[in-house]
């Protein structure tokens, strides 16, 4: 991995570009993280980068449990003093990470599941913060985006600047993967249908560019899954699966007919964070 940089947005508000990106809050001459980036090699280089710019990590916000969110959190927790601040739903996950490879695959994951894509190492939740408003005694609000996940939020600051999670995807990836995990389809469209009404200077989702201007995309991310809906729906009718005792019984065969239409080979960790995502999509279309 390249150095890291410390990308200024605007006023005391920052973020290193890394595949989850970490923002960077600066308040009082310490640092508010937004997530910890995704495993300790990452942490550790995000901790030196912050040590360059004379800045002590007070603590770090996690917008949501997933491993690439929390992943650094184990890191510093032991390195600094800092504090960890999370909604209760993912303080759960957070503290209990095998939760999620469990939870993805409905059964106690093996040894497959068990990596650090899927189950970061546990951290200790310092404060529970609520889904939305200010946070603790910082200068940040939260934002509530559920959807992807349970109590996922998204962090404003001062300064304008929107810290999306990973409620928006970027293009490339929509074009590139198509289907990406989701865990309540209606939520998410409903957090979707929010962010258009959300004004802030910067935009800044967890997988992509810093934005001032997100409504294309946000159309974007609500067509493609619209799609998929109406694929699995489709799916259901020609093979008449929607008698009650097909609905649990085949989701396999949908989650595989998924794949042939978008071209998807499927490693493990795909397996259980779209076969969980299928699933979503069967539940959203039934709840129509
Ligand atoms: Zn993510």
């Amino acid at each position: 991995m390249a150095d890291l940089i410390l990308e200024h947005i605007k006023g005391n508000t920052y973020y290193i570009p890394l595949p989850t990106i970490v923002g960077v809050y600066i308040e009082n001459g310490e640092a508010i993280l937004i997530d910890s980036s995704n495993n300790k090699d990452s942490a550790r280089k995000v901790l030196r980068l912050l040590e360059k710019n004379n800045l002590k990590v007070k603590m770090i916000i996690n917008t949501h449990s997933n491993a690439d969110h929390i992943g650094g959190n184990a890191y510093f927790k032991n390195n600094t003093d800092c504090k960890i601040a999370t909604t209760k739903l993912e303080s759960f996950f957070t503290e209990y990470p095998l939760l999620e490879p469990a939870f993805l695959y409905g059964g106690y994951p093996n040894e497959l599941l068990r990596n650090k894509f899927l189950c970061a190492k546990p951290s200790k939740v310092d404060y529970i913060i609520k889904s939305e408003g200010k946070i603790l005694d910082t200068e940040l609000e939260a934002v509530e985006l559920p959807g992807h996940f349970f109590e996922m939020i998204g962090i404003r600051t001062p300064d304008n600047v929107l810290f999306l999670a990973d409620s928006l995807m970027p293009q490339n990836i929509i074009e590139k993967y198509h289907l990406f995990f989701l865990y309540d389809i209606k939520a998410h469209l409903d957090t979707l249908e929010k962010l258009k009404t959300i004004e802030a200077d910067f935009y800044v989702p967890s997988h992509a560019k810093c934005m001032t201007d997100i409504k294309e995309l946000i159309d974007i991310n609500i067509n493609k899954i619209y799609e998929i809906a109406e694929n699995v729906r489709k799916i259901y009718n020609e093979n008449e699966l929607l008698k009650e005792t097909d609905i649990l019984a085949k989701t396999d065969s949908v989650l595989e007919e998924i794949c042939k239409i978008y071209s998807i080979k499927l490693d493990a960790n795909q397996t259980v964070l779209l076969g969980s995502t299928i699933k979503s999509y069967i539940s959203y279309i039934l709840s129509l």
